[in-house]
């Protein structure tokens, strides 16, 4: 990383360098002007790359003088954080507040004194290494909550929660449906599955809002778990405002009790419903479906029948109960 002079006169720039060298500051660049120092910058841009921690510049230069060129190299994305020092004959108090405006950090006075010189460089160097430093922890933490983000939509998925009503979700419904399904195969069991739809959700949602919504959806969920007795038996939120319910070593009969309590408790609970084309409150509309030893229905299966026997229910009237037989055999 090099420091920069610019300085139309030979004998400035000797002086500046000398001084530098005797510090230790050994990567030095010096330029006769304006445009050699656009050149030099232009360089580095076409790389990629700004190596430049430091300019410091004449301001007065024949053509394009020290106030304008410092303007220019600010406007530069890549070179905003690169100090810039006056080299100044001058202290007019209207040239060093342009200098100033126009993006200057600081001034030296000509002639130049060394110990003055090496005080103010030392000063630019370590404001720009702290900004340097800082925006790249900027960029870190940047990243870091980037990163973090990511984690926790990639946590969410595999979770096997609902984030909203706190019950089981779609994912971790598929896998225990799977594994009911074959455990049920294999035990020789009847194993049966409920389908559940709010009735006109969406009017719920149009009529009180989209959080009044989301607390309805809460309600239904805990309702249906409070109703439901046995241990086996597995609620989760389907989708948006369906539910479903895994009912294993339960026959049809069972299957139709247990909705039709469903039903009720849904009911009984009265949630307001002023525009439910129902009566005044939430209702749910319900499929069935059993899956008895030796049909050779699979998942997908049932969760297609059961949304047939749903859509009946709806079809039909809403708030009740269909049932749909399979019809598959081993
Ligand atoms: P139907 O009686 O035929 O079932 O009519 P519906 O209005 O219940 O059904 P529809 O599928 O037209 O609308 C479902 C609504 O459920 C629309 C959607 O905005 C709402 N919904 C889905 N998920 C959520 C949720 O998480 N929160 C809320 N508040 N609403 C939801
Ligand atoms: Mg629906
Ligand atoms: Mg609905």
């Amino acid at each position: 990383m090099a420091i920069v002079i610019v300085d139309d006169t030979i004998f400035s720039l000797e002086v500046l360098k000398a001084f530098l060298l005797s510090a230790g500051y050994l990567d030095i660049i010096t330029v006769q002007s304006a445009a050699e120092l656009y050149q030099l910058i232009d360089g580095y841009t076409e790389r990629g790359i700004v190596e430049i921690d430091l300019i410091l510049m004449d301001i007065v230069m024949p053509e394009i003088d020290g106030i304008e060129a410092c303007r220019n190299v600010k406007k530069r994305e890549s070179l905003v954080d690169v100090p810039v020092i006056m080299v100044t004959a001058t202290t007019e108090i209207e040239g060093l507040q342009l200098a100033f405006s126009a993006g200057a950090m600081d001034y030296i006075k000509k002639p130049l004194d060394r110990v003055e010189l090496l005080a103010r460089v030392r000063s630019a160097l370590r404001l720009k290494y702290e900004t340097y430093r800082r925006k790249a922890r900027e960029a870190e933490l940047l990243e870091v909550t980037r990163q973090l983000k990511a984690a926790n939509e990639r946590l969410q998925n595999l979770s096997l929660l609902d984030g909203l009503t706190g019950i089981a979700n779609r994912r971790s419904f598929d896998q225990r449906l799977l594994q009911e399904s074959r455990r049920t195969k294999r035990e020789n069991s009847p194993l049966s599955l409920i389908i559940l739809d709010i009735d006109y959700f969406k009017a719920f949602n149009d009529t009180y809002g989209h959080l009044k919504g989301d607390d309805c959806l809460k309600k239904v969920a805990f309702t249906l778990n409070q109703t439901l007795k046995r241990p086996g038996d597995f609620t989760a939120r389907y989708g948006g405002e369906e539910f479903a319910v895994v009912l294993p070593n339960t026959d049809d009969v069972g299957a139709a009790i247990i909705a039709e309590e469903l039903r009720v408790s849904i009911d009984a609970a009265k949630i307001a419903h002023i525009n439910s084309s129902c009566v005044d409150h939430v209702t749910v509309s319900i499929g069935v479906v059993t899956r008895f030893p030796g049909q050779a229905d699979t998942p997908d299966d049932l969760i297609m029948a059961a949304d047939r026997a749903l859509y009946r229910s709806k079809h039909e009237g809403r708030n009740q109960v269909s049932v749909e037989q399979l019809v598959k055999i081993d």
